[in-house]
C-alpha cells in the first residue's frame, strides 16, 4: 500500500512539483498553490513554526 502525500491544507495530492519545493526547514509540506496563497494572502509564514516564507530559503 503505496501512502500518497498529500497537502494539509488543500487535501490535494503533492506530485513530484510540489515536493521538490522545500519551503521551509521544519519540513512542512505544502502544494505550490497554497505556498503562492500563503505568501500572497496570508502572513507568509510556515503554518507549522511560524518562520517568515521567503524565496532565497526556499529548495527547489
Ligand atoms: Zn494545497
Ligand atoms: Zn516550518
Amino acid at each position: 500500500e503505496e501512502e500518497i502525500p498529500t497537502c494539509p491544507l488543500c487535501l490535494e495530492e503533492l506530485d513530484s512539483t510540489d515536493r521538490a519545493v522545500k519551503a521551509c526547514q521544519c519540513g512542512y509540506q505544502v502544494c505550490l498553490w497554497c505556498l503562492h496563497h500563503i505568501r500572497e494572502q496570508l502572513s507568509a509564514r510556515c503554518p507549522a513554526c511560524r518562520t517568515p516564507y521567503e524565496e532565497q530559503n526556499f529548495k527547489f
